[in-house]
């Protein structure tokens, strides 16, 4: 299960990755054919996310009831600092939370096990674990970053000598905060200047609604850039180079073979320049070889992709 602010997303996998269909759905409880079931979520206070994850794993059960007798485990992610020692989430700007002991309050309403993570982590641990299930072309890659550029943020998961890699406490992969700019915007982590306030998708839509465009959101905005609007084209221009920036610092630190970036289909869309500004920003910040020795992936980031970071950490218990 996948928690992020406005929603849960659920899937069931197989121990392969592969995901399951949701077939004998009822009547007002229905899945969808491509496995996954989505539930708004009312509001983000904690109680509320517990029992919707609660709902949600009943849902997932109703659906497929052979799973109750082999089922592995049940993984669920969060964006922010998720102390996957003790099951916490320490800090989670999106969701509002500090110091939430989350696995143990699911663990209490759910009655199975449960493994949470850091949500870009889990990309990261899925695309090791599922990785021709992910789209991945060659799984002997024992160094890479997964790095997410979504209506969440930017984020990072990393493996690293075939081992995901979490960091003393689990603090690990906050890329979308590394400090860019002194005086810069006011991110949402409370600091200042991150690069998540340059690259972020919501700050493209935040440029274009500033210029006095009326937009509802990302989509509209390539629309938009595809209209020939040279606002909307700046703000995807401006975000995809601050990106390449952050790429570089990342890979001038680690020296990265293979980077697997997650974005919005807008963002994906080669007929807005974020994609080309950020490679051509990476090129010119990058030292040495570090951008020409490392393959970069691109990928529009699904429900399924997500759920399947999910369902890896189940694996993990
Ligand atoms: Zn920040």
């Amino acid at each position: 299960v996948r928690i992020t602010a406005e929603q849960l997303v659920g899937v069931a996998t197989d121990i392969d990755g592969t995901l399951l269909e949701l077939a004998g759905t009822g009547a007002g409880r229905a899945g969808d054919r491509t496995g996954v079931l989505r539930r708004r979520l009312a509001s983000t206070d904690v109680r509320t996310v517990v029992d919707g994850v609660a709902a949600l794993v009943d849902d997932l059960l109703w659906a497929r009831p052979d799973l109750e007798e082999r089922m592995v485990g049940i993984g669920v992610t969060v964006g922010g600092h998720v102390d996957w020692r003790n099951g916490s989430v320490v800090h989670s700007p999106n969701l509002h939370w500090r110091e939430v002991p989350l696995a143990s309050q699911l663990q209490a309403a759910i009655g199975y096990q449960v493994q949470i993570e850091n949500d870009v982590n889990a990309l990261a641990v899925a695309e090791q674990a599922f990785g021709d299930r992910m789209g991945m072309e060659s799984t002997d890659v024992r160094d890479f970053a997964v790095v997410t550029v979504d209506r969440d943020g930017v984020g990072a998961g990393f493996v690293l000598n075939d081992e995901p890699y979490r960091g003393v406490n689990g603090l690990v992969g906050e890329f979308g905060h590394t400090p860019l700019q002194a005086d810069g915007a006011i991110c949402r982590c409370g600091k200042r200047g991150c690069l998540e306030t340059q690259a972020g998708a919501d700050v493209i839509v935040n440029h274009i609604r500033d210029a006095g465009r009326n937009i509802d959101g990302l989509d509209a905005a390539a629309r938009l850039t595809r209209q020939g609007d040279a606002v909307a084209r700046t703000a995807f221009e401006h975000a995809g180079v601050a990106f390449g920036r952050g790429l570089a610092t990342l890979l001038n630190l680690l020296n990265l073979g293979l980077v697997i970036i997650h974005t919005e289909a807008a963002v994906h869309d080669e007929r807005t320049p974020y994609r080309s500004a950020a490679t051509r920003s990476l090129h010119e910040h990058a030292f040495s070889t570090a951008a020409d020795s490392c393959r970069i992936i691109w990928r529009v980031r699904t429900d399924e992709l997500e759920g399947r970071g999910a369902a890896s950490m189940g694996l993990q218990l």
